[in-house]
């Protein structure tokens, strides 16, 4: 599933190593509000997500897409 990115996210950075734009901002998913889950960590790309409690956990994560966003991990190692 696509998230969409907010324009008024927290921080959006370029990744060096997949280079893919990471997107942090509040969750808006009810199931995962529905476990605590605030904050979400988007890669903008390929529209993987990973959902956090905290917005210290979702700032942490985002420099590094490779461990959470699938389409980034089969990326990894690829030549173009
Ligand atoms: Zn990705």
């Amino acid at each position: 599933m696509r998230r969409r990115i907010k324009r008024d996210f927290v921080q959006r950075r370029l990744c060096r190593k997949t280079r893919t734009h990471v997107v942090v901002q509040r969750e808006d998913c009810p199931d995962a509000l529905a476990d605590g889950l605030k904050w979400t960590t988007i890669c903008e790309e390929h529209g993987g997500v990973v959902s956090h409690m905290t917005q210290k956990a979702a700032l942490e994560w985002a420099p590094h897409p490779d461990e959470w966003c699938p389409f980034c991990q089969e990326r990894e190692g690829e030549c173009d």
